[in-house]
């Protein structure tokens, strides 16, 4: 949802992101003309008449709050949609000078400025989308209209998931969970237009609104293709009744956090036995797979078998309608401006923003997240040194040796399950800032003026790229975020914890702050990713990144109550109004990396001060307060009640105020840095706060 991402990933490859969750989703406009570097810990974006043992997160965010307005292109405004925003500036900044080179003659093909200029300037130029017109989608539209019967079905799919991506389901390339050292091939549901099943099924009034919109929204797609008022009305409720069989049919996001549930490897010959419909080796080889490709892990076998029923029960008129909705859906950005205004007008109920992103930062987004290694060479050399790489380094290296050390004192951890904590951190890959390799664009071919072929190009070529990776060693090189993100992602199947050059910049790492706020806010997100190696789901995949319980039962068990706690300390949590609650169960992980991130970090500091000594107060702040503070103002975060109703519907992070007030609440080093009382709401009772680290 709040993914920068502009490109979808597969549904499965979905719930490994999840399994990959990252400090936040969306990140940043420092005005350019700043002169002197703000300080880090601005008094005045406190609101001192909220006490901070009530609420600490208006206590350090409230002036902010109260004085910042969100930018109508932006569904939310906070550090890091400021920081992101900053980024993107400097990531326009190369993409046009890129597109100047082209213009001009001096990037030529095949180089990587070439290929980077091209892409952005083709998808920039809005007169050529207009004068195509229907032409990208035409061949398509003319396949679908070109089916006969429901025997005909099976190979339309297979045609229009190559050209379009318009199977309801996904298939692509991942590794084996369970034998994290090979790649295998995965398929998994899809199909829904709506973030997510309950949308379809949920019979909450603002479900149901959202529903009567979608509804229209889809007949207004229609209308704008030349269909009268009446059938395009009754061709919507068509597409609503088909997603709504497929969203009864698919697995929900809770049970999807579990891998477990997610795993279930089988031969080509066995996926055929739960849907035999589709020819699943034609189809896989179609895709791109290897001919050789014997076994798949399908995520959902329910959701396959169901989808075989439909592929004979649902009306092969239905079938076409809901694949040129499809269709349209999937290309509106690259048809005329009155498609894309609708989606927009559509989609913006689930991002809260009043406006359209400028075409420019649209393209530079589509850009970085196609060709972001080839950009990300010079954003790096513009924003991040050796020597900033040499400090996040250290950072980093010390606060694994700090966990290391806070695992080796659990009382409640047994020796066993220590040892193989203990393996599994030392075994940490750590990638900092950009990759060491940059990605190889050489085989993908970009045009002048073609957005269409260029973004269809992308998209194979992407394809075979990943196709191309079964039966080989696994690259550990790779990244799954480029440079200019401002995120950070741990990935259980590499044990590996990667933060962007694009987070390791103000606020969250500020070479002239004091340690206080630099371990509040660049320690504690570090300390997040590591958590999540621990966390309900990391704690499943052991050091080499293998599905393997490596628990003893009573330690697990233990570990149980204490994320049950979180669990239940969440759900009570509400956003927007009353009614509005937090899940406790999506955003579990989230919590647990918070929780422990904060943890670590907070003893990072205390080692800190006792190596280096007590700095006096800054601001009339101790040094653990500015820790707190630190971590508080990373989250302050102003959101659209659209946004955030649609973030607890689909978002594992729980709001910015809970990620403050949350983990905050359960730590005795907050209640001593503030003075706070027991009883107070930043206080929880011993007996229902969470310790887990
Ligand atoms: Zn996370």
């Amino acid at each position: 949802m709040r993914s920068r991402y502009t490109r979808s990933i597969g549904a499965l490859a979905g719930a490994l992101i999840a399994a990959i969750p990252a400090v936040a989703q969306q990140t940043a406009a420092v005005p350019s003309s700043m002169t002197t570097p703000p300080k880090a810990i601005d008094r005045a974006n406190l609101d001192t008449t909220c006490a901070a043992c009530s609420d600490f997160y208006t206590f350090a965010n409230g002036g902010w709050l109260k004085r910042t307005a969100i930018p109508a292109k932006y569904g939310e405004w906070g550090a890091f949609d400021q920081l992101e925003d900053q980024n993107e500036g400097i990531v326009r900044e190369i993409v046009e000078a890129a597109a100047a080179d082209v213009k001009s003659g001096k990037a030529k093909a095949p180089s990587n400025r070439f290929k980077v200029g091209a892409f952005f300037a083709a998808c920039t130029d809005t007169a050529a989308i207009e004068s195509l017109g229907m032409k990208p989608i035409a061949a398509s539209m003319a396949r679908i209209a070109a089916i006969r019967s429901s025997a005909d079905l099976p190979s339309a799919l297979t045609a229009l998931e190559k050209s379009d991506g318009l199977a309801p389901f996904g298939v692509g390339a991942t590794q084996d969970l369970k034998d994290a050292n090979r790649y295998i091939a995965y398929a998994g549901q899809g199909g829904l237009s709506l973030p997510e099943k309950k949308y379809y099924v949920s019979q909450d009034t603002s479900m149901q609104n959202v529903r009567d919109k979608f509804v229209r929204h889809v007949a207004a797609m229609f209308r704008l293709d030349g269909e009268s008022d009446a059938a395009a009305a009754a061709d919507a409720n068509t597409v609503l009744a088909i997603e709504t069989k497929f969203a009864d049919a698919s697995m929900d996001r809770v049970t999807m956090r579990n891998p477990d549930a997610t795993y279930h490897l089988m031969t080509i010959a066995e996926f055929d036995s739960i849907a035999p419909r589709i020819k699943w080796a034609t189809f896989l080889t179609t895709m791109g797979a290897p001919a050789s490709l014997r076994e798949i892990n399908v995520a959902q076998p329910d959701f396959f078998k169901a989808m075989n029923g439909f592929l004979t029960s649902i009306p092969i008129a239905d079938w076409k309608t809901l694949l040129r909705w499809r269709l349209l859906n999937t290309s509106a950005a690259r048809l005329p401006k009155r498609f894309a205004d609708e989606d927009f007008a559509f989609h913006k109920i689930f991002t809260g923003q009043k406006e359209r992103l400028p075409a420019w930062q649209y393209c530079e987004r589509l850009t970085n997240g196609s060709l972001g290694e080839a950009i990300g060479e010079d954003y790096v050399a513009r924003t991040f040194s050796p020597a900033a790489k040499a400090r996040a380094k250290a950072i980093v290296d010390n606060m694994v040796s700090v966990l290391h050390d806070r695992i080796g004192q659990l009382d409640w951890m047994s020796d066993s399950t220590k040892t193989q904590a203990l393996a599994k951190l030392d075994a940490f890959t750590r990638k900092i800032g950009y990759p060491d390799k940059w990605r190889d664009y050489s085989k993908l071919e970009v045009r002048v003026g073609e957005y269409d072929g260029n973004y269809k190009r992308w998209n194979e070529w992407s394809a075979a790229r990943s196709w191309a990776k079964i039966g080989k060693p696994i690259d550990r090189t790779e990244w799954s975020m480029t440079p200019p993100a401002v995120n950070a992602y741990y990935n259980p199947l590499w044990n590996e914890i990667v933060f962007p050059a694009g987070i390791l910049q103000p606020p969250f790492y500020d070479p002239n702050a004091d340690d206080g706020v630099n371990y509040g806010a660049m320690g504690a997100v570090i300390g997040h990713e590591m958590s999540h190696g621990f966390d309900d789901q990391g704690r499943r995949f052991d050091a080499k990144g293998n599905l393997r319980d490596w628990w003893t039962k009573a330690d697990a068990d233990k570990y149980n109550a204490q994320a049950q706690r979180v669990v239940d300390q969440f759900n009570a949590y509400t956003i927007v109004d009353s009614t509005t609650h937090v899940n406790g169960r999506l955003t579990l992980g989230e919590n647990i990396g918070d929780l422990g991130g904060l943890k670590i970090a907070y003893l990072a500091l205390e080692k800190s001060l006792k190596e280096h000594g007590r700095p006096a107060n800054i601001d009339g702040f101790t040094p653990e307060q500015r820790f707190f503070l630190g971590w508080a103002q990373v989250w302050r975060t102003l959101q659209s009640d659209a946004g955030a109703k649609a973030q607890v519907n689909t978002d594992p992070h729980a709001p910015a105020k809970w990620r403050v007030n949350g983990p905050l609440s359960n730590m005795p080093e907050f209640k001593a840095a503030w003075g706070c009382k027991d009883g107070d709401p930043m206080v929880r009772p011993d007996s229902l706060r969470a310790r887990i680290w």
